[in-house]
């Protein structure tokens, strides 16, 4: 048997579970070609994300610091959600009125969105978003902008709606509800580096908790299981059993 079919059958002994809470990272869009920050595709022109996700960064060279999220965003809009990402909505839909269920995804690619997940906490903001550096005021920002760095109205500049590194995190106390509440938690393709959200698997009492990665991370100790496989291989599967436990709720 193998850890996906042990994973299955450990869901198929459990209490019906009333609450499960989804955390999503960086790798749940590598299979749709969305380069993740550690591993040999997460860097651009020899910068580490780390140097240029910076609000520091920003205030030094925005133009730098656009031209990177250009280049992310050129790449994400020619890519599509994967099979996991379906599997997610799929999942949403399934216990629509049911139990309760969240997808907390630290990722800023809108992929989770474009492929139908709307209980979605986006804790680290979203790319295809802008917000004025004076006024503070957001919109949607799809397109590629005629000039760079894009100027707000009032004339100052925008910056792209995410949480950089070392930034507060406004949704991070609803994701730590969500966690505490969880009967069961699968975080699918994080790295566990990133905190507070590589802390909200700590937060589940008592619960089943399931890593979907194909590495090993700091985190995996902390999990009740770990499927080391990619998150289209795995995920699918995972959320049909718990859909079948969760059916008794329904
Ligand atoms: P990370 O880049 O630190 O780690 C990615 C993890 O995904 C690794 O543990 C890796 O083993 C795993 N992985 C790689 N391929 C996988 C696959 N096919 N299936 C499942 N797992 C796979 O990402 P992170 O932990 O999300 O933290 C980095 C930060 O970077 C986050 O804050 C996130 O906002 C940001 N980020 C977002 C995106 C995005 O929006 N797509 C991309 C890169 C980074």
């Amino acid at each position: 048997m193998n850890e996906l079919e042990r994973v299955i059958e450990d869901i198929e002994g459990i209490d019906a579970p009333e609450r499960v809470v989804v955390l999503t990272g960086a790798g749940v869009s590598a299979e749709s070609g969305v380069p993740t920050f550690r591993g040999a595709g997460g860097l651009w022109k020899d910068f580490r994300p780390e140097e240029l996700a910076t609000p520091e960064a920003f205030a030094r060279d925005p133009l730098l610091v656009w031209q990177w999220y250009e280049w992310r965003r050129d790449l994400i809009r020619a890519a599509q959600p994967n099979d996991a990402h379906a599997a997610l909505a799929w999942f949403e839909r399934e216990v629509e009125g049911a139990c309760g269920y969240s997808l907390v995804t630290q990722n800023v690619d809108g992929l989770h969105r474009r492929a139908g997940s709307r209980r979605l906490l986006e804790i680290h903001g979203n790319m295809f978003r802008a917000r004025c550096i004076r006024e503070g005021t957001r919109r949607e920002f799809p397109d590629s902008p005629a000039e760079l760095p894009p100027r707000c109205t009032c004339g100052s500049l925008l910056r792209p709606d995410v949480v950089w590194f070392g930034e507060p995190i406004d949704l991070i106390a609803d994701a730590m509800s969500e966690a505490s509440a969880a009967d069961v938690m699968l975080v699918i393709g994080t790295s566990g580096t990133v905190y507070p959200a590589a802390g909200l698997v700590s937060l589940v009492r008592g619960g089943m908790t399931i890593e979907i990665n194909p590495d090993e991370t700091p985190l995996s100790g902390a999990f009740s299981s770990s499927i080391r496989s990619s998150a289209t291989a795995a995920t699918r599967a995972v959320l049909e059993a718990l859909a079948r436990r969760l059916a008794s709720c329904r």
